[in-house]
């Protein structure tokens, strides 16, 4: 019988990128497949956020061979648009000028037109509320469906970002430091709806620098350090207290409980 061949969600292939004056990633090659769940994990300014904004096009990498690429489910050239209806990215930046006072419900509804909150031209079809009612129930946000955008805590502006991102049903969803700013009871709500995602099959990228967030479905761990790939395997590998303190360049103490990794100090 032949096997299924795997297809790649993310392929970077020598990819360095500027900001600023910085080199905020030098040279990295990775490859992530459609269905796996991935944490990339690394210290404050190490370049994951630049890794996730080369994938949306807000940064471009440094041209600085032919063997350097991005692929993204196997293509090279996307167009912005299309690539949201494949990946559901949410980001701080996003959750930043998504602060309007808006509806949580039409801010979901927006994401069937790209666009932050819906403008008159655009045609809301009963369909689309329909669908973007069940993903509020699927989240556990309905109650919030009314409120304004700019009266949620952060934890529930979040969740109304990752409803926004789903209402594509995209194979993945890419998620940059998502219980930032979250308190403990949030976090853990959070992160048990992603857990509900990934076992319906959504592939989840998370980037974190915190190992608490590393939900239980994630199996793949990739670290950077110093905008360079530390370390690529499996969290049985890697999220070990000697490789975590190499990657944190600090003594790091672990615990798991229950599926999760804590950081004791
Ligand atoms: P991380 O997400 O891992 O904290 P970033 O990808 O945001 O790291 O940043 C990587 C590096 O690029 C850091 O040294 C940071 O200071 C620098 N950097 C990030 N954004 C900018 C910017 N807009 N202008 C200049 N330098 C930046
Ligand atoms: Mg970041």
């Amino acid at each position: 019988m032949q096997r299924k061949k795997k297809v790649p969600l993310l392929e970077f292939s020598n990819v360095s990128a500027q900001r600023g004056t910085t080199t905020a990633l030098n040279d990295i090659t990775l490859s992530v497949d459609l269905g796996e769940n991935a944490a990339i994990i690394g210290p404050n300014g190490s370049g994951k956020s630049t890794l996730i904004k080369l994938i949306t096009r807000e940064c471009y990498p440094i041209q600085n061979s032919s063997e350097s690429f991005i692929k993204i489910l196997g293509e090279t050239v996307w167009d912005v648009s299309r690539l949201r209806s494949m990946l559901g990215i949410v980001s701080p930046d996003l959750q930043e000028i998504c602060n309007r006072r808006i509806s949580g419900r039409d801010m979901v509804v927006s994401g069937f037109f790209s666009s932050i909150g819906l403008f008159p031209y655009q045609y809301v079809t009963e369909d689309m509320i329909d669908q973007a009612n069940s993903i509020l129930d699927l989240l556990n946000i309905s109650h919030l469906a009314d409120r304004s955008m700019t009266d949620m805590s952060a934890g529930q502006a979040r969740a109304m970002l990752i409803a926004r991102a789903l209402v594509h049903d995209p194979q993945a969803l890419i998620l940059d430091e998502p219980t930032s700013s979250l308190d403990p009871s949030a976090t853990r709500k959070f992160l048990k709806s992603l857990s509900e995602l990934a076992k319906a099959g959504k592939s989840i990228i998370m980037v974190t620098h915190h190992i608490h967030d590393i939900i239980p479905e994630i199996d793949r761990i990739i670290m950077i350090k110093n905008g360079r790939v530390f370390a690529d395997g499996s969290k049985k590998e890697l999220i070990k207290e000697s490789v975590l303190s190499e990657l944190f360049s600090t003594p790091v103490e672990i615990q798991k409980k229950d599926g999760f990794y804590y950081l004791l100090r």
